[in-house]
């Protein structure tokens, strides 16, 4: 079914203000005061025969050249985790020596959370970005939740405030309203239900309602309106990394190679997604190349992604249109020593509106269960 409408933050007048992204701070007191001593971060052989397994991992798309700059870093890493008794999660955008060499959990932002729950370590170390630490406090709200760059923020998050919503409530009242979870704590608890791109229509049929407020991704509101009878109200926002990719590009790729299969994520616009012969999100993407295993695929998706894909699966041939989020690269190795060293950049939430953000995603937590 065709949106119904699709509205902004400009239809609400000019009072309307954008969240600004907190900058990094300077090191507080209480930070130094519990400041563990700087490991060495030279590339010596014992470095060397301490990583070698990791570097086995990753040497596919790792060059020699670049590891004796990482190894150091990454055997410190280690090692300051299980004197922090941390655990380090790590999105699928996360690049290869963070995703694949110190992360004790990877995927999307939903499972990272998920399992967040339930491991024993008191601290989470978030390599990826804002809204997926926010969305790790809420279900863990007794852990300490540190982001190595607060920073990083994403372009769906940040279209859309907890106000944004309200205003559509008034305008649209008794419509329920879905939030993907590329949103602020503020917003889910405005929200009645969040949702992955993996199960968007699921979530939204489960409502039982005739008409739905599905924010903050407009392609992915079409992306949903394609595969339901539910009419759907969507938000302006987009994925600054998806909405670059174009069908035209998609082509260009297949007249190179008619044999190369193509896999897009639900963020990008409609002529990309009519362009790919599978869509679905990062973990559906992801088990289709580890099922199917195609000799050679494009994976319209962040770059970092596809590396990953790679490393894993050396076998298959990764064509690697490259857009890099530019949030998620802020997250670096330097950066993770610097959060287990000083233990911040803790993420904290009003504990009101983490009880009302943890509901929506516990509802749909619970639905898919
Ligand atoms: S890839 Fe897009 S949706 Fe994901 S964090 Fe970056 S800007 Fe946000």
């Amino acid at each position: 079914m065709p949106i119904a409408g699709i509205y902004g933050p400009d239809d609400f007048g000019p009072a309307h203000r954008r969240p600004t992204p907190p900058a990094h701070r300077r090191l507080s007191n209480a930070e130094r005061a519990r400041a563990l001593p700087m490991p060495s971060l030279e590339w010596t052989p014992e470095v060397e025969r301490a990583t070698a397994h990791l570097y086995e991992r990753v040497k596919k798309v790792i060059s020699p050249v670049e590891w004796p700059f990482m190894a150091p870093y990454i055997k410190a890493i280690n090692e300051l985790k299980k004197t922090r008794d941390a655990v380090i999660l790590a999105h699928n955008y996360q690049t290869p020596e963070i995703f694949h060499c110190v992360a004790d959990i990877g995927g999307d932002s939903l499972q990272l959370a998920i399992e967040a729950t339930k491991v024993k370590s008191g601290i989470i170390v978030q390599c990826g970005v804002h809204f997926m630490a926010e969305t790790s406090k809420i279900l863990n709200p007794d852990k300490t939740v540190l982001i190595p760059d607060r920073r990083a923020g994403c372009s769906l998050a940040s279209s859309i405030t907890g106000a944004d919503v309200r205003l559509l409530r008034e305008r649209f009242p008794g419509v329920p309203v879905v939030a993907y979870v590329n949103t602020s704590a503020d917003v889910k608890a405005e929200v009645d239900i969040c949702c992955t791109s993996s199960n968007a229509v699921a979530v939204l049929e489960s409502l039982n309602a005739r008409t739905v407020i599905f924010l903050p991704d407009q392609y992915l509101a079409q992306y949903v309106a394609s595969k339901t009878d539910v009419k759907i109200i969507a938000w302006k926002g987009a994925c600054e990394v998806h909405e670059r990719f174009t069908g035209q590009e998609l082509r260009a790729y297949r007249e190179a190679d008619p044999t190369v299969q193509i896999i897009a994520h639900p963020e990008c616009p409609p002529d990309v997604l009519a362009e790919a012969d599978f869509t679905g999100s990062t973990a559906h993407m992801i088990n289709w190349v580890r099922n199917k295993r195609p000799r050679r695929v494009v994976m319209i998706t962040e770059c970092s992604m596809a590396d990953n894909v790679q490393a894993e699966l050396p076998d298959v041939e990764m064509v690697r249109p490259c857009n890099l989020c530019p949030h998620m690269k802020r997250i670096t190795l330097p950066k993770i020593l610097d959060s287990l060293i000083y233990l911040r950049e803790e993420v904290t939430i009003d504990p009101l509106i983490a009880e009302k953000a943890r509901r929506s995603v516990e509802r749909m937590i619970n639905l898919k269960n």
